[in-house]
């Protein structure tokens, strides 16, 4: 299959040809088409499946054919995402897929000044790429009108609601026209998403590509274990003695990143951190200096690393695990993307062997054990419980999030355009999610 067999046109075609894309992904030759007929897409697509070029394309294609009554450019297609980075990669992809084309994108999210997204505002634009605080921000300060959106896409829909988002969302939906496209995009499906899925869309397609809850077959998976104090030096020895360049760590916890990173650097390996408690500005450094090769380590929370493209990038470590066991699966999916090879290491201490003994359920295989000499955990060591996780105390703990994020979400409005993020940081996922899709198609409510 190729892109020309898709019904692209050719502004479209010679952007993904400058991108250097020989063929479509599966979910692009699924969904493009689809979406091209004007269905509502429910698409089932984890990370790094191509699938924002899956949306973009043909939303573009859509807008620029599509003949627009006012000529004081409103917007025509909003896309919503869970969280800053994402907007602003997603931003990035409508630039670069549309940049044959006359059509005007903007991205607006929080922690940033409001007033030059006002400007940009004022001046038109068609396609608008936003996370849902700020959007309705603009929203109340009557700044943006929402009447003349053709095309909804939610992105990574499951973790927006995971991160409390459900009630802005629906207020947003409620400023839209009836009359609109629906894509709905989400790599788990839990019975929250299909309810949201049922009200949302109107006789949608579901489409799915690579089974969910599947590490991409293209990321190699190791584990190390190792006793918890002994962790940092073995990641050190590690990055040091295969010469790694460039390497995401996971932590469970903000205070976590922070300190490994700078115990990083007095081990003489460049690093930084990005978590929702650092401001705006300090993440997308972090960001920028991790992709363009200035610092070697990027030592990230499981919120912040959320949506994070980058290209080609070699190897995730897991410091420590998930204790949501999905977000194992959202870790490795940072590398390997896109038919890529990556390396995805584990560092286990015996606190963690129920948290292991659930991503190999939810992955269906055991992943296979490394040794180093000298690392060997101490088998006097007795396991203790992990004080900074999620499921210490399960269904309680799970109950109180949740409503917790629901607050959280009705914080509202915060002029600094932050939300919260540290609380989202502890709340993302819930024990209690299913994963199972349900092959038929979703009826209308
Ligand atoms: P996404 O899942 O949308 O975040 O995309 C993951 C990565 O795949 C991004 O770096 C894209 O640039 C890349 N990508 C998207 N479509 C293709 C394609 N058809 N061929 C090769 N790479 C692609």
């Amino acid at each position: 299959m190729s892109f020309n067999d898709l019904g692209l046109m050719t502004e479209l075609l010679q952007a993904v040809t400058k991108q250097g894309y020989s063929e479509p992904t599966p979910i692009q030759a699924k969904a493009i088409p689809l979406i091209l007929k004007g269905h509502d897409v429910l698409g089932g697509a984890q990370t790094g499946t191509g699938k924002t070029a899956g949306f973009t394309l043909p939303l573009l294609q859509l807008l620029s054919q599509r003949k627009c009554e006012s000529d004081k450019r409103p917007v025509r297609a909003l896309v919503l995402t869970p969280t800053r980075e994402l907007a602003a990669q997603v931003g990035e992809s409508v630039e670069l897929y549309g940049k044959y084309l006359p059509l005007r994108s903007a991205v607006i999210f929080g922690g940033v000044k409001i007033n030059p997204q006002i400007q940009t505002l004022r001046r038109g634009v068609d396609i608008l790429v936003a996370t849902p605080g700020r959007l309705l921000d603009h929203v109340s300060q009557k700044t943006l009108d929402l009447s003349k959106v053709e095309i909804l896409v939610l992105d990574e829909a499951d973790r927006m609601l995971d991160m409390g988002f459900i009630h802005d969302i629906r207020k947003v939906i409620a400023l839209l026209p009836k009359q609109r496209q629906n894509l709905l995009f989400s790599a788990t499906f839990s019975d929250e998403i299909k309810k949201l899925a049922d009200r949302m869309l109107n006789t949608p397609t579901l489409i799915e590509v690579a089974r969910r809850n599947t590490a991409a077959e293209s990321v190699d998976q190791a584990v190390y274990h190792v006793d918890k104090k002994r962790k940092r030096e073995l990641l050190s020895f590690i990055i040091g003695s295969h010469n790694w360049q460039q390497v995401l760590v996971f932590t469970r916890t903000k205070h976590g990143a922070n300190r490994l990173s700078r115990q990083l650097e007095q081990d003489g390996i460049s690093a930084t951190a990005i978590h929702g408690n650092k401001s705006q500005g300090a993440r997308t450094r972090a960001l920028a200096d991790f992709k363009k090769g200035s610092v070697r380590v990027l030592v990230a929370t499981d919120i912040a690393a959320r949506g994070l493209d980058i290209d080609h990038l070699p190897h995730v470590v897991n410091y420590e695990l998930p204790n949501v066991s999905e977000d194992y699966v959202h870790r490795i999916g940072r590398t390997g993307r896109a038919g890529n090879v990556g390396s995805a290491i584990s560092l286990v201490c015996i606190d963690e062997l129920k948290l292991l003994h659930d991503i190999e359920k939810l992955l269906k295989r055991k992943i296979s054990v490394e040794k180093i000499d000298g690392y060997e955990p101490d088998p006097t060591i007795v396991a203790e419980p992990i004080k900074n996780g999620r499921n210490n105390n399960s269904g309680a703990q799970n109950k109180n999030n949740r409503s917790g994020q629901n607050k959280r979400s009705n914080q509202r409005p915060n002029r600094s355009g932050n939300r919260g993020n540290s609380a989202k940081e502890t709340t993302s996922g819930s024990n209690k999610r299913t994963y199972n899709v349900n092959k038929k198609k979703p009826t209308n409510s």
